[in-house]
C-alpha cells in the first residue's frame, strides 16, 4: 500500500484524483490538502465515508500521515513552493499542476541533487494517454511538415492560457525540428494571430461545455494534416495520476511527461 497525498484536494481534478486513490488496491488516501472545504471530511466528498480524513490547509499534514507520495493539482501560482516542500522534506511528488516553467525545470532539477534525491519528482502537463500520444504524432510529423500552428480548448474556468500542453507540445516539435516556421504575423487587430510560444503560434478556446481539447494542424502543399485529442471527462487523466505515483517511489530523479512512463518504442 502507497500512502498518498492530494493537494488541491478540494478542487476539480483534486476530487477525481482522490477518488481514484480511494478505489485503487495498491494505493490508501491518507491526507487531503486544500485552502478551502479545511475542516471537511474528504470521504464524504468523493462518496466514500469509510475514508477518515479531514482536508487540511497545512503541508505539515503529509508528514503526520506518513505520505510517502505527494499528488499536486493546485494552481501554477503555488505549485513550486509546494514541489519545494516536498523535495526539502523528502516527500515524492506527482506534479500535474501546470504552468511550471523551463526555470522551474532547472530549479527543481538542482534542488533533488543539493538535497541528496532523498525523493523523486514526476511532472506532467497531460495525464491523459491520447494526449501524449498526440504529442508524439505531431513530433514525428513535425519532420516533414514544417509549417504547424496549434490550436486549445480548454473550459472557461482554467486559470491559465497557453495551456501546458499547448507549451510541452511545442518542445516535442522542437525537439524534433531543426528550423522554425514562423509564417505570416501581418495582424489588423492584436493577438488575431495567436500568441507566439518559442517560435509556434498557439490560439487558446476558453468556453464553457469544453474540458480539455487540442488540434495541432500541420500545412504542407495542397494539403494539411490535422492531430487531435479530446478529454472529453477528467476521468481520462486518472490511468496516468496513478501510474506516475507508483512509478515515482523508484524513477530517480525528475522525470517530466508520462511518456517516458509508458516504454514507448523510440521514434523512428
Ligand atoms: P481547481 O481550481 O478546480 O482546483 C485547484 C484547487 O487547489 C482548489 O481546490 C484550490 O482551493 C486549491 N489550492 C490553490 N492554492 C492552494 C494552496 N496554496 N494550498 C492548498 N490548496 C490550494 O483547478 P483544477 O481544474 O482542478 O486544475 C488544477 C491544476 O491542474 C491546473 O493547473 C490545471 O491546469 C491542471 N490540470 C492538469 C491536468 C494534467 O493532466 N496534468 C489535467 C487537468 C488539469
Amino acid at each position: 500500500m502507497i500512502r498518498v497525498g492530494v493537494i488541491g484536494a478540494a478542487g476539480r481534478m483534486g476530487l477525481r484524483v482522490c477518488r481514484a486513490v480511494a478505489v485503487a488496491d495498491d494505493l490508501r488516501l491518507v491526507a487531503a490538502i486544500d485552502r478551502s472545504k479545511v475542516g471537511h471530511e474528504i470521504g464524504k466528498m468523493i462518496g466514500h465515508p469509510e475514508i477518515d480524513v479531514p482536508v487540511s490547509d497545512e503541508l505539515d499534514r503529509l508528514l503526520e500521515a506518513d505520505v510517502e507520495v505527494a499528488i499536486d493539482f493546485t494552481h501554477s501560482e503555488v505549485v513550486m513552493d509546494t514541489i519545494r516542500w516536498c523535495i526539502s522534506h523528502a516527500v515524492h511528488v506527482v506534479v500535474g499542476t501546470t504552468g511550471v516553467t523551463q526555470e522551474g525545470i532547472q530549479e527543481i532539477e538542482k534542488l533533488l541533487s543539493d538535497e541528496g534525491h532523498e525523493s523523486n519528482v514526476v511532472i506532467a502537463s497531460n495525464f491523459a494517454l491520447g494526449a501524449v500520444l498526440m504529442q508524439r504524432f505531431a513530433a514525428q510529423a513535425a519532420r516533414y511538415f514544417p509549417a504547424v500552428e496549434i490550436i486549445e480548448l480548454h473550459h472557461d474556468q482554467k486559470a491559465d492560457a497557453p495551456s501546458g500542453t499547448a507549451v510541452s507540445t511545442v518542445h516535442r516539435i522542437r525537439e524534433d525540428r531543426e528550423h522554425t516556421w514562423r509564417g505570416p504575423l501581418d495582424e489588423t487587430l492584436e493577438g488575431v494571430r495567436g500568441g507566439d510560444v518559442d517560435g509556434i503560434r498557439v490560439h487558446s478556446v476558453r468556453l464553457p461545455g469544453l474540458v480539455a481539447h487540442q488540434e495541432v494542424i500541420f500545412g504542407g502543399e495542397g494539403q494539411t494534416l490535422t492531430i487531435r485529442h479530446d478529454s472529453t471527462d477528467r476521468s481520462s487523466f486518472m490511468p496516468g495520476v496513478l501510474m506516475a505515483a507508483r512509478a515515482v517511489m523508484t524513477r530517480p530523479g525528475l522525470t517530466v511527461g508520462l511518456e517516458p512512463l509508458l516504454e514507448l518504442p523510440p521514434l523512428p
